[in-house]
């Protein structure tokens, strides 16, 4: 259903942080588009880095690569995730990367000697990212995701161009406030204060919400709603319960039964037609509530202390179950700590082990010794980017008996260099954005165990990495057992190794996480976990 004009929506959040923005915003937009509406997401994220592509995994937790190669927020996975329509460069922006635009212009002298402010430099740059999205004539609805938390220094551009493009764009903007009702045990009390103050900080901006959404441990009686609507400017419809539920997947049909849909549609003055197309997702959060079993597989990571580090691939896991009719119960095992001691005891009752990404020295003997275990067990294994270095230089070791091979990432001088640096990273000096990002063809092999799993000949796959399986070490590989069975027909690059004796071990040089969604889970990691069923 194409609306005549783009319609904006801002997500905006006070009181605290984390209080699920990404999950409102995805869910707003499952449920916007299961009513028929084209809807995409998009964060603004406000530090000076120009992507999180530079940040460490416990700053931000995982860095998230779209086909068009940007590393991201890792909201935009859950975008993905709900809407299953890819997102893009557009849909992340940072301070810095706004700052970078402005400034080269500057240098450029695109200015004509003004002087270059806040307002209106940075703000109309903010604007024009938001815009992009909208002029493509693909989107009803573009929902944008403001990252921080009202009152931060840092997001007041960002509320201050919500603010002109309101006033510029009148009823085609709606702003949803996110915020929080505490529970004080000690007076048995739900709160209200901290909710009206945010609203209030986001009114000395210059912003009225219209939508609120309140995130709370309990039920909102009738007297709460009320109390807010008038505090805060707001209809009572429009009041939000947002109670805390199991799975994130279970928000959509949460908010819909709360009607925030409904009323966002009414506000925008857009058709509400009785259909809307949710069952299929409501099926899907039934098998994740009600696995029939549950399937114990090993996460091989190195920040696994913080679980985000891992989001794509915990939540992979999530939609492979439900394939499946199980629940994974992920253990989070930490590489460091497999580098001593009996293996045996660590990984022993694991029906599946998958080594993940990771960059660097720190715990990877510990990851190579996962390897050894799953493949010496005939446990099934899932090596994922440097879990596949991993496993290439395992099998080089302790088969092709290459005791020192290694990855040159890790040790610049081994004598059997099985993983090196890509010939067109040698000369790269720069750390930001200069991996091999982003979608790349792969070819399959016939009969290997990719090609059954895709039923297909070509895949395309997401990727994050300097580094690669060395070609001059193919024919030694593959006459002992562990074979290529994905390559990109441009490059030749190794994409996939499988060991075909194996009861199930894969390889992959790229991030198949990136692509699972709730309508199309990935099919490695369902027929991985459906393999650690058997
Ligand atoms: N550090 C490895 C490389 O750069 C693997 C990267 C990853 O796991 N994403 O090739």
């Amino acid at each position: 259903m194409a609306a005549k004009q783009t319609k904006y929506i801002f997500v905006t959040g006070g009181v605290t942080s984390s209080l699920g923005k990404g999950i409102i915003s995805s869910s707003l937009a499952k449920l916007l588009q299961a009513r028929g509406f084209s809807v995409t997401i998009q964060k603004l994220d406000p530090y000076i880095n120009i992507d999180p592509g530079t940040l460490n995994p416990y700053e931000h937790g995982e860095c998230y690569v779209t086909d068009d190669g940007a590393e991201t927020d890792l909201d935009l996975g859950h975008y993905e995730r709900f809407l299953n329509v890819p997102t893009s460069q557009s849909n992340n922006v940072t301070t810095g990367r706004v700052y970078q635009s402005v400034i080269n212009k500057e240098r450029k002298g695109d200015y004509l000697g003004k002087t270059v402010q806040i307002i209106p430099h940075i703000t109309d740059e903010i604007k024009r990212r938001i815009k992009i999205l909208g002029s493509k004539g693909k989107f009803d609805i573009v929902i944008t995701e403001i990252g921080g938390t009202v009152g931060d220094i840092e997001s007041l551009p960002y509320i201050e161009s919500v603010r002109q493009l309101k006033w510029e764009m009148g009823d085609r903007v709606l702003v949803v406030h996110l915020t929080l009702v505490p529970y004080l045990s000690a007076s048995g009390e739900l709160k209200t204060k901290p909710t009206q103050h945010s609203v209030k900080m986001l009114q000395e901006e210059g912003v009225q919400a219209d939508v609120l959404v309140l995130r709370t441990e309990r039920q909102l009686n009738r007297e709460i709603r009320k109390k807010v609507a008038l505090f805060c400017n707001v209809d009572e419809r429009s009041v939000i319960e947002s109670r805390d539920v199991s799975t994130i997947y279970e928000v959509p049909l949460l908010m819909q039964k709360e009607g925030l849909d409904q009323i966002i549609l009414e506000k925008f003055k857009l058709p509400i037609l009785d259909k809307i197309d949710i069952e299929p997702w409501r099926e899907f959060v039934k098998s994740v509530k009600n696995p029939a079993q549950t399937v114990k597989i090993g996460l091989i990571g190195k920040y696994v202390e913080l679980h985000d580090a891992y989001k794509s691939i915990s939540e992979s896991f999530i939609h492979a179950g439900a394939v499946n009719n199980c629940r994974v119960d992920l253990q989070w095992i930490h590489s460091e700590s497999l580098e001593q001691g009996d293996i045996r005891q660590k990984l022993g009752d694991l029906k599946g082990i998958l080594v993940a990404p990771g960059f660097g020295h720190r715990g990877i003997e510990g990851k190579i010794n996962a390897v050894r275990f799953a493949r010496e067990n005939n446990i099934p294994f899932l090596g994922v980017c440097l879990g596949m270095q991993c496993a290439v230089i395992e099998f080089a070791r302790n088969v092709l008996g290459l005791t020192k091979a290694h990855s040159t990432e890790m040790d610049s001088k081994t004598p059997d260099p099985v993983i090196d640096l890509m010939e067109d990273q040698k000369d790269i000096i720069d750390k930001g954005g200069t991996m091999r990002l982003g979608a790349y063809t792969c070819n399959l092999t016939k009969g290997s165990r990719a090609a059954r799993i895709y039923k297909k000949e070509c895949v395309s796959e997401r990727h994050r990495h300097r580094f690669e399986f060395n070609n001059a070490y193919m024919d030694v590989f593959k006459n002992a057992g562990m074979v290529p069975s994905g390559i990109n027909p441009d490059t030749n690059l190794v994409e996939i190794m499988e060991i075909p004796s194996h009861k199930w071990f894969v390889g992959v040089q790229f991030h198949p996480e990136y692509k699972s969604t709730v309508i199309q889970p990935h099919p490695l990691f369902v027929n991985f976990v459906k393999a650690a069923l058997e």
